[in-house]
């Protein structure tokens, strides 16, 4: 039996179209990882999601879990790179 659903009645999923990187298709051995870890306030929005190799992304928060830009700056001079060098990064006003 079909369940009844009032007019304009739009289910989890369909209100969350759009606006979710649940949808977002990915390939095996893809994974999607928040640009923005959602615990720094980043969305699950679309744009907030990058698609990336899983093993990549396994990786990448073993080394750096969810850190800011500066502290993942900072892990990288101190643990990383050649003394001779220096990695920054520069926050946007975007
Ligand atoms: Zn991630």
């Amino acid at each position: 039996m079909k369940k009844f659903k009032p007019q304009g009645y739009k289910s989890r999923r369909e209100r969350r179209a759009g606006t979710s990187y649940r949808h977002i298709k990915i390939k095996a051995g893809e994974s999607r990882h928040h640009l923005r870890p959602r615990s720094r306030g980043g969305s699950d929005h679309p744009d907030n999601i990058s698609i990336v190799p899983k093993v990549h992304h396994d990786h990448w928060h073993a080394l750096f879990s969810n850190h800011s830009p500066e502290t993942i700056c900072a892990i990288i001079n101190e643990k990383w790179l050649d003394r001779r060098f220096k990695f920054t990064c520069e926050r946007l006003n975007i």
